[in-house]
């Protein structure tokens, strides 16, 4: 892996990092020179990634933590900023996504849905804001990020998804309202809106969904996590005075 010093101490924290578009941005934040602090649920995944950074020179540190629960969520911040001094970058990646028609839709999708996507959000990010603004005066670079995974569904609403586009929309709508709130204090807010990309996200939905997904978006050649990690790479390592608010980014094949 080629290595670049561009984010060179710097510390960013990447949530779902053990799958999908978090595991490819913490490999690219990493081989941009950045520390970067591994979080999900699934402890034997992001140890392993964790070894696969360290082995190519560069530093990563695994914290497992369930982010719907608030103290956990501050908990991964407060350990982080322990171990390593500070935090220049948050990366909210962790998600679900759940669709189905309305009337058939478990609830507890519909909780999931909006405990991880918009809540687990919401308490990671609050806990990290503090260390974010100083971050933001203590190092070089003179700036820190927030860069928020949303999705198109967080700009167009589609049938059979409503949850989904109501976590998706509030993630764009708070990104967008920080943005202007920390403007003046150096922490950027970005939000990029994937469409599909081949990830494990598909495949924690009901069997009868995911057929007609798969269906549907058969001939399309989808998105590889590595082309978000790298628009994420593109605003992270930005010149201070160029901030990055948004980036949608589809398959080509998709309409
Ligand atoms: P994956 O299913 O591959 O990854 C999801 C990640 O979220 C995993 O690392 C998972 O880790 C983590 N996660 C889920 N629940 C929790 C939780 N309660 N606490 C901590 N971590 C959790 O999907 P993607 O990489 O595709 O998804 C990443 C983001 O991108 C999501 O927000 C998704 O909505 C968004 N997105 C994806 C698109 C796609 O087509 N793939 C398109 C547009 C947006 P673990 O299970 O180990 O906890």
């Amino acid at each position: 892996m080629p290595h670049s010093t561009i984010l060179r101490s710097t510390v960013a924290l990447v949530t779902g990092a053990s799958s999908g578009i978090g595991q490819a941005t913490a490999r690219r934040l990493a081989a941009e020179g950045a520390t970067v602090v591994l979080v999900a649920r699934r402890q034997d995944r992001i140890n392993t990634l964790a070894k696969e950074i360290a082995e190519r020179d560069g530093h990563a540190v695994a914290l497992a933590a369930d982010l719907t629960d608030p103290a956990a969520a501050a908990g991964v911040v407060g350990a982080a900023v322990a171990q390593l001094g500070r935090l220049d970058m948050l990366v909210n990646a962790a998600g679900v996504m759940l669709l189905g028609d309305a009337i058939g839709a478990p609830l507890p999708e519909w909780q999931q849905m909006v405990d991880i996507n918009v809540k687990g959000l919401l308490y990671i990010t609050k806990a990290a804001l503090p260390h974010l603004v100083d971050a933001a005066t203590t190092h070089p670079r003179q700036v820190a990020d927030v860069v928020n995974i949303s999705s198109i569904a967080g700009r167009f609403a589609i049938p059979n998804a409503a949850v989904y586009n109501a976590t998706k929309f509030g993630v764009t709508a708070a990104t967008e309202s920080w943005r202007q709130e920390f403007a003046r204090r150096n922490v950027r807010f970005s939000v990029v809106e994937p469409g599909l990309v081949e990830t494990e996200l598909m495949g924690h939905q009901q069997a009868a969904v995911q057929e007609r997904m798969t269906a549907r978006f058969a001939d399309v050649e989808q998105l590889h996590p590595d082309d978000i990690a790298e628009a994420v790479a593109y605003i992270v390592t930005s010149p201070r005075r160029r901030a990055v608010a948004e980036i949608v980014i589809r398959p080509t094949d998709q309409v």
